[in-house]
């Protein structure tokens, strides 16, 4: 298993997939630093992760969709079946919250990659903003971007809206009396 990176997202995936699975992992941070804390260095070296920083120069498989190797111009060829792309891409698509005044999770990232704050109905700081899926953040948890995860913010998310409606629908027609 090759995690492709040279961060500390990707160091961190290493160490994760190795206490998961118990595979031998590689670090390949093609041309990067690897993470240089004492801790990582530490806990690399007792998990075997074996971290490589020589540019990649090619991926080959027996068939399309069948990982077995990669190479480097120096290195020898490691084999694997796996290899997770962490080369950190990852962006949020919060300018509409921006606009509205929201409130954003994690003041020292870039503002493109901050997370919205919501609450566990999905609500922002904003009343009547909700948020569903990768781009909301509840403060009490770690983030969780998965499609489930997604699916569990939507529903509480129209669960609150739907109940808020009904609620005022009432009291329209209660006031009416
Ligand atoms: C490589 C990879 C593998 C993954 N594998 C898994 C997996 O195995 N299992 C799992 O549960 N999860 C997986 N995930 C995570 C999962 O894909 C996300 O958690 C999920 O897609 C989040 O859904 P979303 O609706 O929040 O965002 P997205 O699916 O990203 O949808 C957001 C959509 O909004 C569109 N958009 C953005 N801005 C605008 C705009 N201004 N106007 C109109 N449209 C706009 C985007 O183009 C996009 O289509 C994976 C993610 C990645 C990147």
């Amino acid at each position: 298993m090759a995690v492709i990176g040279g961060s500390p997202t990707a160091a961190e995936l290493t160490l994760m997939l190795y206490e998961r699975y118990g595979n031998q992992v590689y670090l390949l941070t093609h041309g990067a630093e690897p993470p240089g804390t004492d801790e990582y260095r530490k806990l690399a070296e007792a998990y075997g992760i074996r971290i490589i920083t020589e540019p990649i120069t090619e991926f080959s498989g027996r068939q399309v969709g069948d990982l077995c190797c990669v190479r480097f111009a120096e290195h020898e060829e490691i084999f694997v079946k796996f290899g997770l792309v962490a080369l950190g891409t990852h962006r949020v698509y919060n300018d509409l919250a921006r606009q509205v005044g929201a409130e954003l999770y994690a003041e020292e990232v870039p503002p493109e990659r901050r997370q919205i704050v919501i609450n566990h109905q999905g609500e922002s700081s904003v009343p009547g903003f909700f948020v569903v899926g990768d781009a909301g953040r509840r403060r009490d948890e770690i983030t969780m971007k998965q499609i489930y995860t997604a699916q569990e913010y939507a529903v509480r998310a129209v669960d609150t809206i739907d109940h808020r409606r009904r609620k005022a629908r009432r009291r329209l027609l209660l006031a009416d009396d």
